[in-house]
């Protein structure tokens, strides 16, 4: 089209492009479609990729149709009349290159400028790739390529420095049952856990997902962090897994083991919903119905006791005590629960102070004697776990740390799956939470701070 014929450049249509390097030659409308035809513009796209030499042989031309941003509401077509030229210099061993500029570079279908916004759009807004995608025009894998660019080179940034390390294990996706083929039995598929660390204390966010809960994996990873990151933690919360203890031990051994007070409650009541369902079977011969007292209270039963109503509490156990043992097994196993919260309550927050010493043995007095005078195994072996883990629950109440932020990654983590609506790739899948549960993190490195909205 525009071979060997001189060309008039409209400067105020350039000027609105806004591509560096390109010149804007005439808009016209092709099919409702507004068709750019530009130019190369600048001087140094005919330099030879390999020696640099400027070359003044033009071998032909050739026309590509780069995609780039949407311009008001509609998208435009970008079509791009470059040359092809020869290198003429004897000892570059190239014959023939077509001419690139940094704004579009060689053999690339979208501007830079096109890739950044898209990847940009997909790490802050949109709310999955697909999404992004679809907004810019792209294929999936051209809008998930400039995504991953984007987050890059922050994600493999050095991880800021962590005092409290917190360990919790996530399930990936949903349980899959799997039938054996030789017994014809139902079994569980494959270890579908994630292992999330997070910086407990700092607004360091989700630091990594490691594959698994086997303490071979956690060792590894915390391995390969530097001497003075690994040095600097000295705490590390995680609920109570033997294979996390494990890892702790042998990666960490300078680090104190803080047990994950909410995870401790969350044993408390898996113990209270045991004695509550044997006392049931051992009482009725049946499992729970709707009107029997026990079922009914199922969610006070749970609820913490200082939010429930008078008249709730009063429901519950009146309506309990009335069944004789079987109700006076459940509300046992119910004091046994708060007399743990009672303890754990003991846990500093910001702006309580550290408990004495005598506080916190006065109140473990309490627990353990409650748990002793009864029958109930699951009351036991709740305050055998509790002894045996007792320095890190200790470590809890005396520090305050604990992995509630985790379950906000992990609410995080969900949402970016659901939109996703899941992920088959586990690599994908973490880049994609770790970018999420990091934004407080990058916020607070790029120090910007929300400012309310003004009422
Ligand atoms: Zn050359």
């Amino acid at each position: 089209m525009f071979q060997g014929t001189r060309v008039f450049v409209s400067r105020e249509a350039t000027a609105l492009l806004g591509i560096e390097g390109l010149a804007v030659v005439s808009v016209v409308d092709v099919d409702g479609v507004r068709q750019v035809d530009v130019v190369t513009d600048d001087p140094t796209a005919a330099a030879c990729p390999d020696c640099g030499v400027i070359s003044e042989a033009v071998k032909g031309q050739v026309v590509s149709s780069p995609r780039d941003l949407p311009y008001g509401p509609a998208s435009i077509r970008l079509v791009w009349h470059k040359r092809r030229w020869r290198c003429r210099e004897p000892l570059c061993e190239r014959s023939s290159f077509t001419e690139s500029i940094p704004a579009i570079p060689a053999r690339s279908r979208l501007t830079s400028r096109l890739r950044a916004e898209c990847g940009e759009g997909i790490a802050e807004r949109f709310t999955c790739v697909a999404a992004g995608a679809v907004h810019y025009g792209l294929s999936w894998r051209t809008a998930h390529a400039a995504y991953v660019r984007h987050v890059a080179a922050t994600l493999a940034a050095p991880l800021p420095p962590v005092t409290v390390l917190g360990i919790d294990e996530i399930r990936r996706g949903k349980i899959r049952w799997v039938k054996d083929p030789d017994t014809g039995r139902w079994v569980k598929a494959t270890d579908r856990w994630l292992t999330g660390l997070i910086d407990a204390a700092g607004d360091g966010g989700l630091l990594a997902h490691v594959e698994g809960r086997a303490a071979p994996a956690i060792v590894e990873w915390v391995e390969a962090q530097s001497d003075s990151w690994r040095t600097g933690i000295r705490y590390v919360c995680m609920d109570l897994s033997a294979s996390y203890a494990k890892a702790i031990r042998l990666a960490l051994p300078g680090a104190v083991l803080v047990a994950d007070r909410f995870h401790l409650v969350r044993l408390a009541n898996d113990m209270l919903t045991q004695v509550r369902q044997q006392a049931t079977r051992t009482g009725r011969g049946r499992r729970g119905r709707r009107r029997d007292p026990e079922w009914a209270n199922r969610r006070r039963l749970l609820t913490a006791h200082e939010r429930l109503t008078e008249t709730g509490f009063a429901t519950m156990w009146n309506s309990l005590m009335d069944q004789g043992d079987l109700g006076v097994d459940v509300l046992y196993a119910y004091t046994v629960k708060e007399l743990l919260r009672d303890l754990l309550a003991l846990a500093p927050t910001p702006g309580t102070s550290v408990p004495n010493h005598s506080e916190i043995s006065h109140r473990l007095w309490k627990f353990n004697s409650q748990a002793a005078a009864c029958d109930i195994p699951a009351v036991h072996r709740l305050a055998a776990t509790i002894q045996n883990w007792w320095p890190a629950v200790e470590a809890a109440l005396t520090t305050g740390y604990s992995n509630a932020r985790s379950e906000g990654y992990n609410r995080l983590a969900k949402h970016q799956g659901r939109n996703a609506f899941g992920f088959r790739n586990t690599t994908n899948q973490t880049r994609r939470i770790r970018w999420a549960c990091t934004r407080q993190h990058r916020r607070a490195a790029a120090n910007i701070s929300e400012v309310p909205a003004q009422v």
